[in-house]
């Protein structure tokens, strides 16, 4: 049975639903508002935000013009396990820039900045993360075109007449092909879980298992494809349910390698959820070891990423595990 991680707030015998989506306003300056209390509030809010304790305000985060109000401090406390060092350099959080709050254009308040999502909802966003996402339909015709020159190319190189009639449409196809196996730079987190944070006091195991994921390895653009099982245990705060495969989504259609394909996904449901702790497994099988190399056609791999009370509590990571059952051989 999934077990209560903290002994306090036994859960009522029939849970209320409380979607918690009322609107509050952060802004907070009124007509008498004098320099001085200003700064007094300036400097608690500051000493709140070195002492790691979440601000008095809560986020607004604007999805499709409803507004959600997300616990204080959705998107801008580190996490232990977070910020321990990792193992691949370039899954090392960026360093801080802007720890203030950005107003949008709108007036309302957009997610701090964090090291895992950044400040436009973006995850781990490169530069060419934005240039697409922030385009033209002239410059997306012109990024079409290059691509489709690119692939007429490829197309020669192997040693293919690219002007016979199977491959006339070939390298348009792929090009916008190609486009939507990577459609995850075009997301951001915010706009995936479209404010479906709800307040919940459920302290019991969630799992979505048999994620269907499809990827692109990075090192050899072939995919790979598997499931994945998704577990958390809520503080105060649960998620639509259909936002965990969408989140998988995002970050399965941008180039990956299983490893950080699944610690990207259990960063960001910390990062969002701020639950007890957070448990992701991914099975899959690699096309590039497969079809070259090895040749290995039946060989999976398993990758995980535990997080919290995942982490600190083995009984609680193998309850998971059984439950979704990696630890059976299948
Ligand atoms: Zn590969």
């Amino acid at each position: 049975m999934p077990r209560s991680e903290s002994g306090d707030a036994p859960p009522p015998l029939i849970p209320k639903k409380r979607h918690n989506l009322e609107t509050s306003s952060v802004t907070t300056s009124s007509s008498d508002d004098s320099s001085r209390r200003r700064k007094r509030k300036d400097r608690r809010s500051r000493k709140n935000r070195e002492e790691g304790h979440a601000n008095d305000e809560a986020i607004v985060v604007t999805t499709n013009g409803d507004h959600a109000t997300l616990r204080p401090g959705t998107f801008d406390k580190r996490r232990g396990s977070v910020s321990k060092a990792a193992r691949d350099p370039r899954d090392e959080p960026p360093v801080k820039k802007n720890l203030k709050k950005t107003a949008a254009p709108n007036g309302t308040v957009r997610a701090a900045p964090s090291p895992i999502i950044d400040d436009d909802g973006l995850s781990r966003p490169s530069r060419g993360t934005r240039e697409r996402r922030e385009e033209s339909p002239e410059q997306a015709a012109k990024r079409l075109e290059r691509m489709r020159g690119a692939v007429r190319t490829l197309l020669e190189c192997v040693g293919e007449d690219v002007d016979r009639e199977g491959l006339l449409d070939t390298p348009d196809r792929y090009a916008k092909a190609m486009l939507d196996f990577t459609k995850g730079y075009g997301q951001d987190i915010e706009d995936v879980v479209n404010g479906a944070l709800f307040q919940e006091y459920h302290s019991e195991m969630v799992i979505v298992k048999d994620i269907d994921i499809s990827s692109l390895c990075e090192h050899h653009l072939v995919p790979f494809i598997g499931k994945m099982h998704i577990g958390y245990i809520p503080r105060d705060t649960v998620i639509g349910l259909s936002k965990l495969p969408r989140i998988a989504e995002m970050f399965s259609r941008r180039l990956q390698v299983q490893e950080r394909l699944t610690k990207e996904v259990a960063n960001a449901i910390m990062e969002i959820l701020k639950p007890q702790g957070v448990a992701v497994v991914m099975e899959s099988r690699h096309l590039c070891m497969a079809m070259r190399g090895v040749q290995q056609t039946t060989a999976s791999t398993i990758t995980s990423c535990v997080l919290g009370c995942f982490e600190r509590k083995s009984k609680t990571r193998n309850e998971f595990l059984s439950l979704v059952g990696v630890s059976r051989s299948s």
